[in-house]
């Protein structure tokens, strides 16, 4: 067992949950109604060990979307697929030192890194680019569900229109990158790599199934309940380095300076944190900080450093 004492393990993670359940900081996102309405009081923490060790606290089977946590995956498979070479030939992995939605490239006049939205909607536009949008959908759901052990990834139906609804800025980035001549060749159709992008986006999960995929990059890119293989180790250190400088909009540096671990967070209230070799944990809080991040999610992560030695530089 990677993890020893278990029951130990899983009190302290349940104080914290408890502990962070208090804080009531934090607005939940309204830019589309559909997360506007969700209730800011859904808290749920989710781990799943490299060896399948699992527990949950609260709300851990409800469904949220995926949000800008799409962005890790579709960089996990997209590289798995093409090489790493392929995509970095679009797309960099330097933090852009922006806000998320930001029109602006890098001094190449590429996308500064794939967890930006720039950079995702190019890397969305490389993946399976040569089928039909049905087929581009289905192979992605169908890669989500194994890196998640088949458990539960859905879709969002009223997200995914409203987020296309209100995409006025995302269009405006992608006019802008293909003036930029930033997409691949083969995307001929603006709207159609944007609806891949929110369909994406407007995938659903819950903490249980997130905190499996979360385990499925800790542990290489084996699934750790399935044993399958689903990102390829390569891309797997790759999104892990990714979600290290980038993965927490404007707090990715102080989030690595102070818990110094690969995370990523979506606007739904979602985060997801990596400990490579050991443990995935999911976290879902709605309301957000001034930066985007879960409040809770970013409280639970610092309590959790100041009870384990999970902290890169700890071992030091
Ligand atoms: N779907 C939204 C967008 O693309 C927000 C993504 C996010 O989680 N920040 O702008």
């Amino acid at each position: 067992l990677i993890i020893p004492s278990w029951q130990e393990f899983c009190q302290h993670i349940k104080d914290i949950f408890l502990k962070c359940r208090d804080i009531t900081d934090g607005k939940v996102a309204t830019y589309i109604p559909q997360l506007s309405r969700v209730d800011p009081n859904k808290w749920g923490v989710s781990i799943c060990t490299v060896d399948g060790q699992r527990a949950s606290w609260g709300d851990c089977k409800e469904p949220f979307c995926f949000q800008s946590i799409s962005k890790a995956f579709n960089y996990a498979i997209a590289a798995s697929e093409l090489g790493a070479d392929v995509v970095h030939s679009y797309v960099g992995q330097e933090p852009s030192g922006r806000l998320f939605n930001e029109i602006c490239l890098d001094n190449n006049d590429k996308p500064h890194n794939p967890m930006v939205n720039s950079g995702a909607i190019i890397v969305t536009a490389l993946i399976n680019n040569k089928l039909n949008l049905a087929d581009r959908f289905d192979s992605m759901i169908n890669a989500y569900r194994q890196i998640a052990g088949g458990e539960y990834i859905g879709f969002n139906n009223a997200v995914f229109l409203s987020e296309r609804q209100t995409a006025d800025r995302n269009y405006a980035l992608s006019y802008y990158m293909k003036e930029k001549k930033c997409f691949p060749p083969e995307t001929t159709n603006l709207t159609d790599a944007l609806d891949f992008y929110f369909q994406l986006c407007s995938l659903e999960t819950n903490c249980e199934a997130l905190s499996v995929m979360a385990a499925t990059l800790a542990n290489g890119g084996v699934c750790p309940i399935t044993e399958e293989r689903c990102v390829k180790n390569r891309p797997c250190r790759d999104v892990l380095s990714l979600m290290n400088s980038c993965g927490m909009y404007d707090y990715s540096g102080q989030f690595s300076f102070h818990v110094g671990l690969p995370a990523k967070s979506g606007v739904s209230g979602n985060l997801m944190i990596v400990i490579p070799n050991l443990v995935g944990i999911a976290i879902w809080s709605p309301p957000l900080d001034l930066l985007g991040n879960s409040v809770r999610g970013v409280a639970f992560c610092k309590e959790l450093i100041t009870r384990f030695n999970f902290h890169t530089y700890d071992s030091l």
